[in-house]
């Protein structure tokens, strides 16, 4: 076994300890597509994570601070300079945490996890009159967190 292997093996463990049922995932068949985003940038990261709640997120990122392992968030991966690709781990919002919470329509605001693609947001809140300011082009795709990323 390499250095690099053990190295995983323990971060993967130690994530599992802080974050009990997390999904990760290791190898090039998994990690391969977390290699790019829109740019010309190729990074293979070491592992992907698909958090379900912040508790996941908060175990993730103390087993990486604690190995010494970048982290990258990520949402649609639309970002074209780059900013969704890392050598360390990869935290992937978009696959579970991509959740409308409520929409308050009085005060004109909704309760979104960091992974809810813009036009799904759009198109809950269109049932209220309500619509959201910011529009990138790329907003069939690109997520809430990584707008504001
Ligand atoms: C065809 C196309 C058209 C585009 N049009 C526009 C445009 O009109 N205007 C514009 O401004 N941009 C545009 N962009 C750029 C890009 O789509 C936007 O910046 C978009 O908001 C990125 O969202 P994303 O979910 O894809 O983020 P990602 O690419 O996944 O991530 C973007 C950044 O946010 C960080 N991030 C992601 N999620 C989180 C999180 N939960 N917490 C903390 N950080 C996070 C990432 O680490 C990264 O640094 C376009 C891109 C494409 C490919």
């Amino acid at each position: 076994m390499t250095t690099a292997t053990r190295d995983l093996a323990g971060l993967t463990a130690r994530i599992a300890e802080l974050a009990p049922g997390l999904r990760v995932e290791t190898g090039p068949g998994a990690t391969g597509p977390y290699a790019y985003d829109a740019s010309n940038y190729r990074v293979p990261p070491r592992a992907v994570a698909f958090p379900r709640s912040a508790d996941d997120v908060v175990g993730v990122l103390r087993a990486c601070r604690e190995a010494g392992v970048p982290v990258t968030a990520r949402g649609g991966g639309t970002s074209m300079a780059g900013n969704a690709v890392g050598p360390g781990v990869v935290l992937d919002f978009s696959r579970y945490m991509n959740r409308i919470l409520d929409i308050d329509v009085e005060a004109r605001t909704a309760r979104v996890e960091a992974g809810v693609v813009l036009d799904a947001l759009r198109s809950a809140t269109a049932l209220h009159g309500l619509d959201f300011g910011p529009d990138p082009s790329s907003h069939s795709r690109c997520t809430l967190g990584g707008m504001i990323g």
